[in-house]
């Protein structure tokens, strides 16, 4: 009911695994958050147009109710990835996800036209919207954290029936047989996973000959990798954050050929800060205050790549 099957084809092959998701991987919130989709599923909304392929993901149009809508809206907090302009309403999330699309978009602007795109943690699917406004076919976003995932149905709502979806999936829970994508993108996720290679094999074997795969990650600037025990900027899970030349080295090991970081870019605290839609802590308090080249712990503040590899 809240994933609308019937009307996304695209989608249905992956219905047991969603529908199994909501059994293995129960939220305390869910009920919550599934009462506050169907309040804004009865919001009175008149569409004029949707936008895609601005820094802000828009749905313009009339809506009688804002007010219900923003404190509906807001019930979803923390938002952590956009800027949304929904019905009028200006959703300041904590990162300005289009910096990060900005960075690589150049890149990828000529394959995406008419591509089967997965993006693994997708979050509440920013970059999928991003990645429809581009020309893809379908863009399909997997994302185990509950509340972004219903962000993303939360704000589809209103932006109409765009192809693009998200499924309540880690990249664990996702069958890699069921089908092939042209582009997989895996973004913000690798220094999670306990075993970065096996997460890369995993997108080769998942792309279609000829396809493409854009990973972005924290790096390490030297030729060695940092290797975190406990936290980074306050960060839990991450294992070990690759350097550059490893990162083309795993990309190549699993496969892939013509690789290469295209872009590379310390993170600031105009890209991740606290909002009044995500009031915790950000980037400025991850930092050391004495030397803000540091995090907390000591290790060197973030700095983020893209690597882009191709499936001959
Ligand atoms: N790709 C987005 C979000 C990055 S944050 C961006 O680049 O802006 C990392 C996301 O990965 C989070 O939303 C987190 O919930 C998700 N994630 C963490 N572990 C995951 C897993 N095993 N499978 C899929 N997604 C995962």
């Amino acid at each position: 009911m809240i994933i609308p099957w019937e009307q996304l084809p695209e989608i249905t092959p992956f219905k047991p695994e969603s529908e199994q998701a909501f059994i293995t991987r129960p939220h305390g919130d869910w009920p919550e958050m599934e009462e506050i989709l169907r309040q804004l599923s009865q919001i009175e909304f008149i569409h004029r147009q949707t936008i895609l392929d601005s820094d802000t993901v828009q749905a313009l149009g009339v809506c009688p109710q804002e007010d219900t809508l923003k404190q509906l809206l807001l019930a979803l907090h923390p938002w952590r990835k956009g800027p949304w302009q929904i019905a009028g309403i200006n959703i300041d999330t904590e990162w300005r996800s289009d910096f990060k699309w900005n960075r690589l978009f150049p890149f990828i602007k000529n394959e995406i036209k008419n591509a089967r795109v997965l993006d693994i943690g997708c979050g509440s699917g920013y970059h999928l919207c991003r990645m429809a406004g581009a020309g893809a076919r379908f863009a399909l976003g997997i994302e185990p954290y509950w509340r972004s995932f219903a962000q993303f149905w939360a704000v589809r709502r209103f932006l109409g029936n765009i192809p693009a979806a998200v499924l309540p999936l880690a990249i664990e829970e996702f069958p890699p047989e069921r089908c092939k994508f042209d582009m997989i993108f895996s973004m913000g996720v690798i220094y999670h996973r306990k075993n970065p290679q096996e997460h890369l094999n995993g997108i080769f074997n998942m792309l279609a000959p000829g396809g493409t795969a854009v990973v972005e990650t924290l790096i390490a600037t030297g030729n060695d990798p940092l290797i975190i025990n406990g936290r980074y900027a306050k960060m839990r899970n991450v294992h070990e954050i690759p350097s550059i030349p490893g990162m083309i080295g795993k990309l190549s090991r699993a496969g892939f050929a013509e690789v290469s970081s295209v872009n590379v870019a310390a993170t600031t605290c105009e890209e991740q800060r606290s909002t009044p839609w995500m009031s915790y802590q950000s980037l400025r308090d991850f930092l050391d205050p004495d030397d803000p080249g540091r995090t907390v712990e000591g290790f060197p503040a973030p700095v983020r790549a893209v690597f882009i590899g191709r499936k001959k």
